[in-house]
């Protein structure tokens, strides 16, 4: 598999420089990727959502492509946003919970062995900022600015308080548990600052101004808003747009939701005025699926919800938008995974990867032209350690190992979407064939590194005793 992945990877490398003579397309293109936390799958016009209208995000997919069988490398935040800003399945790193707020434990986030996204382009000439979230460990050893980034501007835990009254916490190493670092000030590089707006709408201006101060220079804006992620936190003005949802944690979360597109939006616009939205790919997906029981999001059709391993869990919305290269209005129906994005720009700007540690992705752009006519991967894999939970979506073919010793589950997606008819007693030999790759990749695996949220009870006695 993983000579296949690699020949793979030269392939699309050569199949890029063809395209960029061929097209004219920029060089070193801007990247822009904007991660929302535990959005639904359908909570997006593009992906059919009805009550919550998208025209900022939407205008990604019209005028660009929308993938149809986009996944994330893990059903929750951390190990799925390492794995996005590695290019790795972070279950070869140990990165496989979320990680607790800890500024006292450097082992805490990502290895310092692994090349973030922005390690790798800061080398071929990019400046690098990421506006949100971070939740990729919080010692100052895995700050963003020692991650490759040249600006930061958001909150290194995994989730946060959205009004600016309730942000109470001027020091960083404050904060005893994950929660309790969702009341921390905004930090700004490395130093809090009062905000006085909606949290959602203070990361959209700021994104702005950042592309506004860096347009003569290729960047990288890492655009990570925490939105919709609990807590339901949304202002009137973006509430009273909702007032046909009865229920108020639907109503909320639409609200939420609009702030966001309202954000993207205007990004994009500052694109145009600017006049660089053809040197600019934009990537737009969720970080996991939606957690709909607690947050009210919708991933129908698709079973289950962020931390399953269903469907539900790891399958995202996601679209790009590239007009340089890309078409309008495209629909790109094969597997991909959020690992392609480090591939894709990589790909076209030659950056640097690790040596030894290969991209688990691949470039998308000859795919997404139709000049690949392959699949971008033969294989989608997921691994739930704690938990013993296993899938793996083959072509159509998917195999579920729901808990330790159970029987595995077959479903075909293609005619199955929503995981309802399993078909193990009707294929055992696909079962066997699944079942074989995925032991083959799950023997490349390490254990956790660290303990995650799920042990907070533990891990908070000890920060209690350190102090
Ligand atoms: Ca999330």
């Amino acid at each position: 598999m993983r000579s296949q992945i690699k020949l793979l990877h030269i392939l699309t490398l050569l199949g890029s420089s063809f395209l960029l003579s061929n097209a004219q397309a920029s060089k070193n293109p801007n990247l822009i990727v904007i991660m929302c936390d535990d959005l639904g799958y359908s909570d997006l016009g593009f992906n059919g959502c009805e009550d919550i209208p998208t025209p900022g995000i939407d205008r990604i997919a019209d005028e660009g492509v929308k993938f149809t069988n986009a996944y994330v490398s893990y059903p929750v935040c951390g190990p799925s946003r390492a794995g996005f800003m590695t290019g790795r399945y972070a279950q070869r790193f140990g990165f496989e919970r979320n990680p607790q707020y800890d500024p006292t434990d450097p082992n805490m986030g990502l290895p310092q062995e692994e090349m973030t996204l922005a390690e790798s382009l800061e080398q071929v000439g990019y400046h690098c900022g990421i506006i949100g979230k971070w939740h990729l460990g919080s010692h100052p050893v895995n700050h963003p600015l020692n991650r490759g980034f040249n600006e930061f501007y958001g909150h290194l835990g995994g989730g946060h308080r959205y009004f600016p009254e309730l942000l109470t916490d001027r020091d960083i190493f404050e904060p005893m548990s994950d929660y309790e670092s969702y009341f921390t000030y905004i930090v700004r590089d490395h130093q809090t600052v009062e905000t006085d707006q909606y949290l959602t709408d203070e990361f959209s201006d700021e994104a702005v101004d950042f592309v506004k101060r860096n347009q003569d220079k290729p960047f990288f804006l890492f655009l990570s808003y925490n939105a919709p992620h609990l807590p339901l936190e949304a202002t009137e003005e973006y509430l009273s747009r909702f007032n046909h949802i009865e229920d108020p944690k639907r109503r909320t979360y639409a609200a939420m939701v609009s702030a966001v597109d309202d954000g993207v939006g205007e990004l994009l616009a500052t694109l145009d005025e600017l006049g660089i939205e053809d040197d600019t790919i934009i990537f737009f997906l969720s970080d996991n699926g939606g957690v709909s029981k607690k947050n009210a999001s919708n991933n129908k059709p698709l079973r289950g919800q962020k931390g399953d391993i269903w469907e539900g869990g790891f399958r995202v919305p996601m679209a790009a938008r590239w007009p340089s290269a890309f078409k309008a209005g495209i629909v790109y129906d094969l597997p991909v995974i959020s690992l392609d994005i480090f591939a894709t720009i990589a790909g076209l700007n030659n950056a640097p990867a690790n040596q030894g540690r290969p991209l688990d992705g691949v470039n998308l752009v000859p795919f997404v032209n139709g000049e690949n006519t392959g699949v971008p991967h033969e294989a989608i894999y997921l691994r739930k350690y704690d938990q013993q939970r296993y899938a793996i979506r083959y072509h159509d073919y998917k195999l579920v190992i729901h808990k330790a010793n159970a029987k595995p589950q077959l479903y075909e997606l293609s005619e199955d979407i929503g995981e309802t008819n399993n078909i193990a007693n009707a294929h055992p030999e696909k079962l066997e064939q699944l079942g074989k790759i995925l032991n083959e990749w799950t023997s490349e695996l390490q254990d956790p590194a660290f303990l995650g949220l799920t042990h907070s009870d533990a891990w908070i006695k000890k920060r209690k005793n350190q102090k």
